[in-house]
This record gives C-alpha cells, sequence and structure tokens, in this order.
C-alpha cells in the first residue's frame, strides 16, 4: 500500500485525463506532482448560488435560473456574429414545482457574441442557470455571454464556486476535475498529512490539514473558508520559521572560528577620515561582542542607503585579519565589489592588511595568482562577486564572511560561503542590508540572524529633493539638467530596458511585464539624448548586459568626471558612490518598486551638494501616483518600505530574482502578520522541545520534511539543513 505522502510525490501525469500536452500546461501553472494539485488554491470564488431576478441590481453579476422562451437569432453587427433570444425567469411555486414566473421584469434577453455553437445547445423551452452580469436597463435586462450549465432539479449550485489561475491549455474545468481526483484519493487518509503537531493545533484553535485543503478549494460556509486559510498561513508561517530555527540550532553546533587577541581598535579607528556616528558604533561593538563569542557570529546589520554600512564590514575585517585570518567580502555586481576593494585596499595598505579583487572579470593568469594568494595566505581581505564562492577558490585561514546587499543574494549562497571554510569551526557571518525591511519582517526573514540596526546617517547629509512629474515637463528638466552640470554636477538617467526589444530587461526590475509600450531604453534614449539634445556634453551608457570590463571602464569615467551624464539601467542600483552626482533622473518610475527607486535615489545626496530626483511617469493610475507621492514626501527607507508594503505587498520588496526567498502560497506578509508573530512564537517554541527529542520523534521527522520542501521549491536553500 502506498503511502499517502509518497503518493502525493508522484507526477500529475499518473491522474486521469492528464496527457502531454495537459502536463506541459500544468506544469507551466506550477503543478508537478499531486501535492501541488492539492496546494493550487482557488484565487477567488464566484458566488454561483441560484438568486430570483428581483433580488438583483443592475450590473452585479449573479447566478439566476431562466427558461429559453424564443427561438435563437443570428444576426450580424458590424461584423461581429451574435446569437440572441429571451429567457424567462423560473422559479418554485407553493408546491414546489418548477413555473414561469410571469411577474414583472421577469424577462432577460440572452445575447452571445462569437459563440455560434451555442445555438445547437439551447433549445426551446430548456432551463438552465445562467451566470453573468446583468445589464440592460431596469425596464429590461439583458445578460451577454452568460456562462451556463442546465438545470437539474435537486442539484444547487456552488456558492462559493473555485476561480484558479489558467492558461491556455489547462481550463478552470481541467483543474477542478485533478483537484477532485486528488482529493478522492486521499479521502480518509488525511491524518497521515498532517503536518502540524495536534498540542499545536488545539492551542491555536487550528483546523485539521484534511479539512483545510478540502475547504480551500470547496468551501461550503465563509467560516469553513476561514479557518482553512488561517490555518494554511499559520502553518506556511510555522514552517518557515522552524526551518530557520532548525538552521540556528544547527550553527550552534559547530563553533565558531576563536580568535586568540583582542584586537586593539585603536588602529582601525585612527586611520579612518571620519567620526563614526553612533548607530554605526553600536553595530561595530554588535559585531565585535559576536566574533568573540565560541558560536559563529550571523548578523545581519541593515541601514538606510548611504548609512555607512562599508565601514562597519571594514571594522570587522579589521579585527579578523589583524588575529592573522582572512576575511571574505561578497557584492552582487563587479562596480560594487570593485567600488569596495578601491576604497578599503587604500585605507587598509595604511595598517598593513593586504587586500584582493576576486571577479569573475579577471584575465586568466592575474585569477590564477589571485587564487594561489588566497591558498597560501597572501592576501588577508578578498573582496569580490559571486566568484568568492567558487569551488576553485580555497581559503587558507577563513574566519569571516561579510555579505553586502544581502537582499541581492539568497540564503543559499549565504550558507554556501560559511561552508568554504575549509577548516573545522565555521566562519563568522555578517551581512549588510539596505532593503529597509519593517522590523516584523525581518524578524521572520531573517529570523536566523541576529539584527544591528543603522538607523543614523552621517552628519552633513542633505534630503534630496524629488518631484514626480510627467513628460510635459521634459523641456523644463532638460535645462534644469543643463543647469546642474554647468555648476559642476553630474547627472544619472535611469530607464526600465536596455534596448528596443521587449524582453530587454536587466535583472527585471519591471512590475508588470504585460505593458512595455512607451518604456524607456538605454540604448536608444542615450542615442537621443546624446544626438539630439546634450550633443555638447559628455555622455556615457550602462547596462547589465554589457561586458563588466566595458562596464566598469564607463563607470570609472562617470566617477572620475569625464562623463557628466550616465544612462543606465538599475545596474546601479546599489552601492555605487559617486559624491559629485546630483541629479537622479527615473524614466517611467511606475515600473520600479518603491524601495528600488529609493536605492536608485540614494546614488546622488552622497557629497555636499543640493541633490534631486526626477520621476518621470505617465501613468495616470491612482496606485501609482500614490507610490510615487510617497517618494516626495519621505526620505526615509524603512518608512518607505512600510508603504510600499502596505500599498502593494512584499512581493516586490525582495525582488523577483532573490533566490532563496520563499514565496509563500497563501500567507501575505503584509496583511497576515498577527498570524506571523504566533506562529513564530509558536515555532520557536516547538523547536526547542523537539531539539532535545529523539530522533524517531514522528512529528520533528515530518516537520523537517515539510520544511525542507518548503525551501527546496527555491531552488538549492535545502543545502542549509544539510
Ligand atoms: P551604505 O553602504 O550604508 O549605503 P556607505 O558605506 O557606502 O553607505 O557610505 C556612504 C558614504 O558615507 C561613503 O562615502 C562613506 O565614506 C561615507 N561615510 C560613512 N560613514 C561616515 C561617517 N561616519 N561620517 C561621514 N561620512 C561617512
Ligand atoms: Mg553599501
Amino acid at each position: 500500500m502506498i503511502e499517502v505522502k509518497d503518493l502525493l510525490s508522484q507526477p500529475i501525469k499518473i491522474l486521469k485525463n492528464v496527457g502531454d500536452a495537459r502536463e506541459k500546461g500544468l506544469q507551466s501553472l506550477g503543478i508537478f506532482t499531486l501535492r501541488d494539485v492539492l496546494y493550487y488554491f482557488p484565487r477567488r470564488y464566484e458566488d454561483r448560488h441560484v438568486v430570483t431576478l428581483d433580488s438583483t441590481e443592475l450590473y452585479g453579476t449573479y447566478a439566476v435560473r431562466l427558461k429559453v422562451a424564443s427561438k435563437l437569432s443570428s444576426a450580424n453587427i458590424k461584423g461581429l456574429p451574435m446569437v440572441k433570444f429571451s429567457a424567462i425567469e423560473m422559479k418554485f411555486d407553493e408546491f414546489g414545482v418548477l413555473t414561469d414566473n410571469h411577474g414583472n421584469n421577469s424577462r432577460v434577453d440572452m445575447v452571445y457574441f462569437h459563440s455560434d455553437y451555442v445555438k445547437n445547445i439551447f433549445k426551446l423551452g430548456n432551463v438552465y442557470i445562467f451566470y453573468g452580469k446583468i445589464t440592460g436597463n431596469l425596464a429590461k435586462y439583458e445578460m451577454v455571454n452568460p456562462k451556463f450549465i442546465p438545470h437539474q432539479t435537486g442539484i444547487e449550485t456552488d456558492r462559493y464556486y473555485p476561480i484558479y489561475r489558467k492558461n491556455k491549455t489547462v481550463t478552470q474545468n481541467i483543474i477542478i476535475k485533478a483537484v477532485d481526483s486528488v482529493l478522492k484519493l486521499i479521502a480518509g487518509k488525511e491524518d497521515e498529512l498532517e503536518t502540524l503537531p495536534e498540542q499545536i493545533r488545539n492551542k491555536y484553535n487550528l483546523c485539521g490539514i484534511g479539512f483545510a485543503l478540502t475547504a480551500m478549494h470547496k468551501p461550503k460556509t465563509e467560516n469553513d473558508l476561514e479557518s482553512a486559510k488561517k490555518r494554511l498561513i499559520f502553518e506556511e508561517f510555522f514552517l518557515y520559521s522552524f526551518a530557520l530555527e532548525m538552521i540556528k540550532s544547527r550553527r550552534e553546533y559547530i563553533p565558531g572560528y576563536i580568535y586568540k587577541n583582542k584586537t586593539d581598535m585603536n588602529g582601525f579607528y585612527s586611520i579612518l577620515p571620519f567620526k563614526l556616528t553612533n548607530a554605526q558604533q553600536r553595530s561595530i561593538d554588535d559585531t565585535l561582542a559576536d566574533m568573540q563569542k565560541d558560536k559563529p557570529m550571523s548578523r545581519l546589520i541593515q541601514g538606510d542607503v548611504g548609512s555607512g554600512k562599508t565601514m562597519i564590514a571594514a571594522a570587522a575585517a579589521y579585527f579578523a585579519c589583524k588575529n592573522g585570518t582572512q576575511a571574505v567580502m561578497m557584492a552582487p555586481t563587479d562596480i560594487l565589489a570593485t567600488q569596495h576593494y578601491e576604497g578599503l585596499s587604500e585605507l587598509f595598505s595604511k595598517v598593513g592588511i593586504k587586500v584582493c579583487l576576486l571577479t569573475g572579470s579577471l584575465k586568466t593568469k592575474q585569477k590564477r595568482e589571485t587564487l594561489s594568494a588566497i591558498e597560501n595566505g597572501g592576501v588577508d581581505f578578498i573582496i569580490g562577486t559571486h566568484a568568492v564562492i567558487q569551488k576553485s577558490v580555497n581559503f587558507k585561514n577563513l574566519s569571516l564572511s561579510i555579505t553586502d546587499e544581502q537582499h541581492r543574494f539568497g540564503v543559499n549562497q549565504r550558507a554556501l560561503i560559511s561552508g568554504s571554510a575549509g577548516n573545522q569551526t565555521a566562519p563568522h557571518t555578517l551581512v549588510m542590508s539596505a532593503t529597509p525591511i519593517p522590523r516584523t519582517l525581518a524578524l521572520i526573514m531573517y529570523g536566523d540572524l541576529d539584527v544591528s540596526v543603522v538607523n543614523e546617517l552621517p552628519p552633513g547629509r542633505q534630503k534630496v529633493d524629488t518631484f514626480a512629474v510627467n513628460n510635459s515637463f521634459r523641456e523644463r528638466i532638460y535645462k534644469f539638467t543643463r543647469k546642474l552640470i554647468n555648476e559642476g554636477g553630474q547627472a544619472f538617467i535611469v530607464c526600465p530596458l536596455v534596448g528596443e526589444d521587449e524582453d530587454d530587461e536587466d535583472d527585471t526590475p519591471v512590475l508588470d511585464t504585460n505593458v512595455m509600450s512607451n518604456m524607456k531604453s538605454v540604448k536608444s534614449y542615450y542615442k537621443e539624448l546624446s544626438e539630439m539634445i546634450y550633443s555638447d556634453i559628455p555622455m556615457g551608457f550602462v547596462h547589465g548586459k554589457m561586458k563588466s570590463e566595458d562596464k566598469d571602464n564607463i563607470m570609472e569615467q562617470f566617477k572620475d568626471g569625464d562623463i557628466k551624464i550616465l544612462v543606465s539601467t538599475v545596474v546601479i542600483e546599489v552601492g555605487v558612490n559617486i559624491p559629485n552626482a546630483v541629479l537622479m533622473i527615473i524614466e517611467n518610475a511606475e515600473r520600479f518598486g518603491l524601495s528600488q527607486l529609493h536605492q536608485l535615489r540614494g546614488r546622488v545626496g552622497r557629497g555636499d551638494k543640493k541633490s534631486y530626483c526626477i520621476l518621470f511617469s505617465d501613468n495616470e493610475n491612482e496606485t501609482s501616483k500614490k507610490r510615487l507621492d510617497i517618494m516626495c514626501k519621505t526620505n526615509d527607507g524603512f518608512e518607505i518600505a512600510k508603504k510600499d508594503i502596505e500599498i502593494r505587498g512584499p512581493g516586490d520588496l525582495f525582488g523577483e530574482k532573490q533566490s532563496g526567498s520563499v514565496t509563500f502560497k497563501i500567507a501575505n506578509l503584509a496583511t497576515d502578520t498577527d498570524i506571523l508573530y504566533i506562529a513564530a512564537q509558536a515555532a520557536k517554541e516547538f523547536a526547542g522541545t523537539i531539539s532535545t527529542a529523539d530522533e524517531n520523534d514522528l512529528y520533528g521527522q515530518k516537520l523537517k520534511q515539510s520544511a525542507m520542501r518548503m525551501f527546496e521549491s527555491d531552488g538549492d536553500r535545502k543545502i542549509a539543513f544539510n
């Protein structure tokens, strides 16, 4: 007898009615196994229970019971083929017999466009349940292309008819049938699927998994639906938090690197060109204290753009290197890695710490030399991109790994970098992120990390004045740009696309890929501007699809002030520091997430000159206007993130490309925070009880499996469980 959980791992192909084409179609909806079918929840429900016409309102959508009361007629209106007939409402009389309703307004004009086939279906005198919008006018109702099923005595239509996301090959009906067959397969065996321990279900008043799954697909009442949702949301958050607890406790088994000396940090502080802010000092203290414990540090430094996180990383690296060990720092882009390298190698040259740069774009010979220096201890501090976590990199004695702009990497990469230590202890890990996540969210997304918040900007920073404008301002902005450049400033212009090709996106910044018209592209806008508008001003462009050599070359020229206007995609989003840049113009601003806009804006206002940010958008959509308005009103990244989440949910905050981030199927981080708190707490408590329980603990094992499954679907995050 096959166990239910194995059964659910079977491919959808084993279902009746699922052949090659449907399999492909279902797969493109993310449905591969029977479990996926079960967890493919409706997007919404339609109330299809039959109402009487006199209880309806014009333009509402209803299910009504009507009889075909006239012959069908075909017509052609402006080339649109249509079928028309008249229908009369049917109601039950006092004896329960279905009869014509001869009252007022009981006739409906039925119209079907582009649906010649209905001529062969509707027969005079037959009764159907029609579902659709009531149009026409109060004197005479009309329904256009309503859905329909034949009326059957004794069978009621659903109050909660599930509507699933579908595609060209997979219709609603196919999904409904597939769900039905899987529900049948598990009927009576739901207990085997239970993931939440009974004591937790009881304590938090949660329904069983079988009930929840059935109720999601076929709820009978609003209450059923609510309790099903609550349970599943709880489960998702619970499993996620539980998984993080497991990562955390596993980490506690491995000792962290223990430093022999308590490095005198004055050597570091004395080479800094500025006084640290209190927030920077606090974060450094947190970090150094962690590094002197016997378990490996896992700390997140969260600070708004420009809050000076690099120096916190530098302090930690100083501590590690002065202890005769190596530190590594990974940045998401070549540009950023190079910038860190330039700044920090200069700083550290004063104190005899050897810094090297390791990126994918190194020449073979250079790369070989760098790798061997890393291996034989010829360098102390390694700064680079993903290149630093390749297998070919063997550290001599790595004790600290730093990840900059953590939101760009997944947890899997974080785990990888800490895994490549080459010794018996785990390196301390420090991750830095400028994605301002509200505390509630940080608690769960980074539940395995300790967090320091850098909630203070270095003194003298100016507010970047921000304006949301439409195309009618273009001439004025051209003039304004010219003025700022004449005064010695430099400008960024950010576009959503690389080239004219609609798929030509860089790092998928845009929100809705369906509507691509009127989007500015780096290549063509650069051409237009450099030829027509600013032919006398040195300009350049960069995008993610260029060779990194070329990219670096242009960035270098921009940094040196040889290029005055830089047209780019979001490649410049993270970290780039050009104090002379005073103007950030963002085209099609509505296409970017607010936090992303905030990051982009953070590229200016880094020097002592007054800086500006212009958000171009012709989008008249209210939500979109509201969002850009927030940008104009505040410069506080945390505030912006909070508002963005309120308006649109947190998906965008983390960026689509973030590997290793978990997508919740049913839970919403923005709106389900109450459950989130409770579930995270419950997971913590529960993890505490099972870590001491014996290995055969059934629920412990099951939970581990479910938690792992949650991460499996997101690439290799599962390595965290090895
Ligand atoms: P983040 O990475 O947090 O966005 P950076 O570390 O790149 O910020 O710092 C932004 C700029 O602020 C850099 O030019 C840096 O030299 C400068 N900076 C950092 N800390 C201070 C400070 N305490 N006082 C003055 N300037 C600072
Ligand atoms: Mg930074």
